[in-house]
């Protein structure tokens, strides 16, 4: 079954009130369609929740980078958390204040350090030490001082998949939370760096919400003792990673109460609070449409061979992730297990292996669901395929915010 915002009229897919088999037969396909409504709603349930506390809520840019979807959440007031300088470039385009910007990642380039601080971003998630000091020196070249914040690493299972798991000690990420107040004094000596933040991401779909708690714990006892040493601590960030269902079992964590309660934790601590929500903003608002090809069958297996493949979604190859599947006409009778594979030539070229779901035949539509997150901003122009058009809905209306990649683009560059 799909999840909202997605849901069947009259056995008909649609979202918000647009029937996608619409969209299918006129953008063509693969196709990823978004809804404006749902994002800018999975937005403000972060800004609101806080009420009165001090905050910000950087929306994490590698989630899905659409410059329409930067711009949508520009205008709901949201701040953007990048890990690159094209990302940067990006916000900036689609009229994201600089002001609102956080730059988190390890291995920031000298270049990218530069284009942030002439840009006026608000602080950088530093990740060591040796990038403290290149902050440090190009601050001083250009005559401004740099706002920072420490990325430690808290040491706590995030229980997620381990290639989305960023908090344990063995990770590259973050500075140890046992080491961090050594290299906080040594930061006070920086003269163009003021070291005013704490920040901590510990990983990504965590469905369940406490190891964020146990990683905020730590985090506050940490801003405790750099207080107590005259490092004055002014905001703490603690990143993103709340999860989204995929599977129809899986029950979204309650982003209200969860930022309720970490409000509640950090009460009295007088710190601005800061978030990095990508998937949960975007992942649900988002599916991506295909058009089944062909039908085969061998002796043990069943195919469904549907027009995008893993260079259009690779995150079933990836992580062996699951993508619900459903068609978007819901008339066709009965059900059959099978692969649903793509054209590309790799056996890692699949959506869902054994799969029980709806007996699709060549023409008909299918919608691969909660693809708004993480899905285009890792497709690939692998086998020469062109990137899929992005559509994003609103209402009754719908509109490309990317067109498809034409045959031209793919040799773009090349000689
Ligand atoms: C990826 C990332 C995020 C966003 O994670 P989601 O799971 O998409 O919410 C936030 N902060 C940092 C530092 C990240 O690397």
């Amino acid at each position: 079954m799909p999840f909202p915002p997605f849901s069947y009229r009259d056995r008909n897919l649609y979202v918000e009130d647009v029937e996608l088999e619409q969209i299918a037969r006129s953008a063509g396909t693969p196709v990823y369609v978004y809804s404006a409504t749902a994002i800018a709603e999975r937005y403000r349930r972060y800004d609101e929740a806080f009420g009165s506390t001090p905050h910000e809520v950087f929306y994490a840019v590698k989630a899905n980078s659409n410059l329409s979807i930067l711009r949508l959440l520009a205008a709901e007031g949201a701040g953007f958390d990048i890990v690159s300088g094209g990302e940067l470039y990006r916000v900036l385009r689609a009229g994201g204040r600089p002001e609102k910007v956080v730059f988190s990642g390890v291995g920031k380039t000298r270049e990218e350090v530069e284009y942030a601080l002439s840009s006026g971003i608000h602080s950088f998630n530093c990740e060591s030490e040796s990038e403290l000091t290149l902050i440090d020196s190009i601050a001083s070249r250009l005559g401004v001082k740099a706002r920072v914040a420490i990325r430690v690493n808290p040491h706590v299972d995030a229980q997620t998949h381990p290639y989305i798991s960023t908090g344990l000690r063995d990770h590259k990420f973050g500075i140890d939370i046992t080491a961090a107040e050594d290299v906080y004094s040594r930061a006070l000596q920086l003269e163009h760096i003021v070291a005013e933040g704490v920040s901590c991401h510990i990983g990504s779909q965590l469905l369940d919400t406490a190891p964020l708690k146990e990683a905020l714990d730590a985090v506050l006892a940490l801003v405790g003792r750099l207080r107590a040493r005259g490092v004055p601590i002014r905001h703490l960030d603690l990143g993103g990673g709340l999860g989204v269902p995929y599977k129809p079992d899986q029950v979204e964590p309650d982003v209200t109460a969860h930022v309720q309660d970490v409000c509640a934790r950090c009460a009295g601590h007088d710190l601005k609070l800061m978030m990095e929500p990508g998937r949960s903003i975007v992942g649900p608002a988002g599916a991506l449409l295909s058009r089944v090809l062909y039908r085969k069958s061998t002796e043990s297996k069943e195919f469904v061979v549907v027009d995008a493949a893993m260079n259009d979604l690779i995150r079933p190859a990836l992580y062996q992730a699951y993508h619900e599947i459903v068609p978007l006409r819901a008339h066709m009778p009965g059900t059959v297990v099978a692969d649903v594979v793509g054209p590309v030539c790799e056996t890692g070229d699949f959506f869902a292996r054994d799969r029980e779901m709806a007996n699709v035949l060549p023409g008909d539509f299918i919608a691969l669901c909660t693809a708004g997150a993480y899905g285009f901003v890792l497709a690939s122009n692998y086998n020469t395929r062109p990137r899929p058009a992005e559509v994003l809905v609103e209402g009754a209306s719908w509109k490309f915010i990317r067109t498809r990649e034409t045959y031209e683009d793919l040799v773009r560059g090349e000689e």
